[in-house]
């Protein structure tokens, strides 16, 4: 699928339309780093409107046939898929680690929660059954369908680039429709990768289509008549404008959109369990998660020995190349760590005490590593734009707070409602904030509460537009349209003319 460049001797990496490698029409390539090089690895076709197109046109013509294909059938490709997947992440694993930088280990973690959803599409023939009501009037039956929608669209972001594009392939691919993937173009591979292995599935060719490229691929899929959904996830302005555009151009949208969770520590938690879960959750594939845990909401009484805790837990940690057994690899690209750098300054100058200052951190990788160590900063005014601003980096604010109720209501009054934890052990405290706080996933002294496949994952607020979450039951409602038939067959007795409403007899 990799082909040698004609400007460069890098190879190329091309669109997967129809089954195979495709060049496509545009010129455009970008360039793929190795950010923990600092290199540029590849390059990637950037496509064009035209390409779309022919994506979506091929698309178009495989779901005559797929959208007809038996349950049987689809669902044997989902279970082959999932053998080889299995089988396999190790290869894939790697390609992420080389394309993102997140450790191996993390990137394994990826591809373990794509494959759950895997798993659940094996079992959509259950979960598309309609319903059915028999002599709803006399003789007369009603019951519903679960078909597909056509031609769908996904837009994904560079920090999954494997778990969030299963997110939503196998759902929408197992109940019928066909796909045309547009990944990040930071780190493209891994969706070519997926798409081959769904071709050695079983899957016909142009069921599932990869077009990379950046904004012009993405404004094609959004306008283009011939598709019927899009599913996105990325960052909220993005996500903003995605969902207002498809849904302006008749489209059922999904976007997710970008977040800040916070973590309050009540004074009885278990400060031990917290420091963990802090350090896990804070720093964890440097910060780019959309549930990463960039503020912990401490409780004054307890701020100071929590702190040290956290700081203890950091000094142990090993960044660097996330192919040499590392805690933590590089940030995605040069531009994007010194935006995330830049913040400690920032928060300095707003009146922030910065507790542990990873920018000069020694690393086991090369120096022209895309480097940022964990930070840590304590008394993070509110008001700067330290906390207001999603970093997405490895930047942990601490802020104090009196106790629950200035907690609460500093999570309750920002922006993004995607994910939010609370660490106590009383029970009662616990329940009172999965009734108040304002977030579509919350954690229990769990800091990533991210729901199981058979669960569906999504924010509130900012943090999604649209309201289907992704995978679960939402992810089968969203790729499906309910039909409701009424018949009736033929009978004596049936009633002749009557002009009024239908009414039950
Ligand atoms: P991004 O918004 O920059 O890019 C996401 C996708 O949109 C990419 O495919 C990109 O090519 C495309 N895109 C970028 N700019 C565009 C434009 N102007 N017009 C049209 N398309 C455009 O996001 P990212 O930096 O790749 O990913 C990080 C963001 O994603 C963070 O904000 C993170 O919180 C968010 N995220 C959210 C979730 C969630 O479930 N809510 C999950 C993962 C990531």
């Amino acid at each position: 699928m990799t082909t040698p460049s004609t400007t460069s001797d890098l190879p190329v990496l091309d669109h997967w339309i129809d089954g195979v490698p495709s060049a496509g029409s545009s010129e455009r390539t970008g360039d793929v780093f190795d950010p923990a090089r600092g290199v540029v690895q590849r390059h990637v076709r950037l496509g064009s409107a035209a390409d779309v197109d022919t994506a979506v046109g091929v698309a178009k013509k495989a779901f005559s046939s797929w959208g007809q294909a038996s349950i049987a059938k689809r669902q044997s490709v989902m279970f082959a898929f999932r053998e080889l997947l299995a089988s396999r992440q190790g290869e894939l694993a790697e390609i992420l680690t080389s394309e993102h930088g997140k450790v191996l280990s993390d990137a394994g973690g990826e591809i373990a929660r794509g494959l759950e959803v895997v798993e659940f599409a094996c079992s959509l023939p259950h979960l598309i059954k309609g319903s059915m009501s028999e002599n709803v009037s006399t003789d007369v039956d009603v019951f519903s369908l679960k078909q597909p929608l056509g031609v769908v669209g996904i837009i994904s972001p560079f920090n999954f680039p494997a778990m969030v594009p299963m997110w939503f392939f196998p759902i929408a691919i197992a109940t019928g429709n066909c796909v045309v993937l547009k990944p990040s173009e930071k780190d493209p591979s891994a969706a070519n990768w997926m798409a081959e292995l769904m071709t050695e599935a079983g899957l016909p060719p142009g069921v599932f289509n990869v077009v990379h490229g950046d904004k012009e691929a993405v404004d094609a899929l959004l306008v283009h008549p011939d598709v019927a959904s899009i599913s996105f996830v990325g960052s909220t302005p993005i996500a903003r404008y995605v969902y207002e555009t498809g849904t302006a151009h008749g489209k059922r949208v999904q976007a997710l959109g970008g977040a800040k969770n916070h973590m309050l520590v009540l004074p009885d938690a278990d400060l031990d369990l917290v420091a963990d879960s802090a350090v896990n959750a804070g720093f964890g594939s440097a910060g780019e998660r959309c549930m990463a845990v960039s503020v912990v909401l401490a409780v004054d009484t307890v701020a100071d020995p929590l702190i040290e805790k956290i700081r203890e837990r950091m000094a142990t940690l090993k960044v660097g190349d996330g192919r040499r057994g590392c805690d933590m690899g590089p940030l995605i690209t040069r531009e994007h760590r010194d935006k995330v750098a830049s913040y400690v300054d920032v928060a300095s100058a707003d009146g922030a005490s910065v507790v542990v200052d990873g920018r000069g951190d020694e690393v086991d990788g090369d120096s022209e590593g895309f480097w940022m160590g964990p930070t840590l900063l304590d008394k993070v005014p509110t008001s700067s734009s330290a906390y207001t601003d999603e970093i997405f980096g490895p930047v942990l604010s601490v802020v104090r707070v009196s106790g629950y109720p200035e907690g609460i209501e500093l999570i309750n009054s920002g922006p993004y409602g995607n994910g939010s934890a609370i660490f106590t052990n009383d029970g009662g405290a616990a329940r009172r904030f999965q009734r108040e706080v304002e977030a579509g996933m919350v954690g229990i002294n769990v800091p990533i509460p991210v729901p199981v496949a058979y669960h569906s994952f999504g924010g509130w607020k900012a943090s999604l537009f649209g309201d289907a979450k992704a995978y679960g039951p939402h992810g089968v409602d969203f790729f499906t349209r309910e039909k409701a038939i009424t018949q009736r067959w033929l009978d004596p007795s049936h009633g002749g003319l009557n002009l009024g409403f239908p009414q039950h007899s």
